[in-house]
């Protein structure tokens, strides 16, 4: 049985003026909507502002520059600095994630390389402390040192001794790609002392994990996952303090890895019903994952709970088991790639987090460029599941394994 699943965010503890999550997924955001005589969500699409003198725009420039945000009343300049829809939507993702502020991005890589370029070159500590297994992209973008970065990979009992003096940041991931490895997040703060942590929270969203509540300095997403939750709008986006937003922007502003606004928009609006949608694939997922492990021709089912709670996690720091499961089939590659192509329901294609189940091969895609001794192994797939039905979902899995 799974030691902990499908329970609901609502009722965990938040502070008293804090409202619950189903809440401010709904309102965060949009205070502000009333008084503006609006409802929905506005978009801005100017690329450039009016200027009311040359000094209060040199001022503006100086304040965004330096990652400031824009000058309340006062003009936003340039889009490359500043843009109120996406602001917007960093306010509220910023507001789950009990976060100060949020810094959003094209794309999930594109925050990713804005930290390491913030955290390393900006701070002249190039070295970084990755705890395997992490998404492919992240890992190849590490191991290439294409940003001049260097990695040490180490496990995650081991941050402290693989510190070095010049250490910049410690990247994590929890649950982890592809199989859903579970890190204690705590543990990992404890362990970096004054190091910076930044957690990929990309499956659990913040519906059922909130990193900075145990200690992290950031919380990532790759926002094309669960945020935007329709597969239609790729983005990325950082929750943290606003010292470290200050720190992120100007990497922003000079490398260009923009959200466009209406993408903003599109991922506020997934928000409102991140909530309902996470809870709902997760209680789907559960039954997807405790039948397939009754099934001869599946070798082991990776999903948290499962097997326990090694990382001691579930519950207090992640609450429920999400939506995102792995198998490794019995029968190998072959059997993995077969199974991959035979299914109806499930689409073969990366990616994840979006209302319809979708199965990839992470050893020959997602992980392809993952060294080989740290690359999934090649009987393992991965499923994201969507919003269908449970026995749909089953009935395909199970007329597919029987092919
Ligand atoms: C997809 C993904 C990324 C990269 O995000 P993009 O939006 O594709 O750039 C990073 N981390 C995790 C866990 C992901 O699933």
């Amino acid at each position: 049985m799974l030691a902990f699943n499908s329970a609901s965010s609502n009722n965990r503890g938040m502070h008293e003026a804090k409202k619950a999550l189903d809440t401010l997924a709904v309102h965060a955001g949009r205070e502000d909507l009333t008084d503006l005589g609006l409802h929905a969500l506005p978009i801005d699409l100017s690329t450039t502002y009016p200027l009311t003198s040359v000094e209060s725009g040199g001022e503006a420039y100086d304040t965004m520059a330096s990652g400031g945000r824009a000058p309340e009343g006062g003009t936003a300049l340039y889009a490359r600095l500043w843009n109120p829809t996406v602001a917007r939507f960093e306010s509220a993702l910023a507001q789950l994630e009990h976060a100060e502020s949020a810094v959003a991005f094209g794309s999930g890589m594109a925050a990713a390389s804005a930290a390491l370029l913030a955290f390393t070159a900006a701070t002249g500590n190039r070295h970084v402390l990755a705890v395997r297994p992490l998404y492919g992209g992240t890992d190849h973008l590490l191991a290439s040192g294409l940003l001049g970065t260097e990695v040490t990979y180490c496990a995650a009992d081991a941050v402290t001794e693989s510190l070095r003096q010049d250490t910049g940041l410690v990247i994590v991931e929890t649950p982890a790609n592809p199989t859903l490895d579970l890190v204690n997040i705590r543990s990992i703060v404890d362990q970096a002392g004054d190091v910076p942590v930044l957690v990929d929270n990309t499956f659990a969203t913040p519906v059922l994990q909130n990193p900075l509540l145990h200690g992290a300095a950031m919380s990532m997403h790759s926002a094309t996952k669960y945020l935007g939750g329709h597969g239609d709008v790729m983005g990325g986006v950082i929750a943290c303090s606003e010292q470290h937003a200050t720190m992120i922007r100007p990497v922003r502003a000079l490398t260009g890895g923009v959200l466009h606004p209406v993408a903003a928009y599109t991922l506020h609006r997934g928000l409102a019903t991140l909530s309902v949608r996470v809870n709902a694939q997760q209680r789907t997922a559960a039954r997807v994952a405790e039948w397939l492990q009754e099934h001869p021709a599946i070798a082991t089912v990776f999903y948290p709970g499962l097997d326990g709670d090694p990382a001691g996690v579930l519950g207090e720091q992640m609450h429920g088991s999400g939506a995102m499961l792995a198998i490794r089939l019995a029968g190998g590659y072959d059997a993995a790639a077969k199974l991959a192509s035979s299914l109806t329901l499930f689409t073969h294609a990366v990616s994840l987090g979006g209302v319809d189940s979708l199965i990839e091969h992470p050893a020959g895609l997602t992980h392809r460029l993952v060294d080989g001794d740290a690359r999934p192994d090649a009987g393992v797939l991965r499923l994201s599941i969507g919003l269908e039905s449970a026995d749909d979902l089953i009935a395909d899995l199970e007329r597919a394994l029987a092919a």
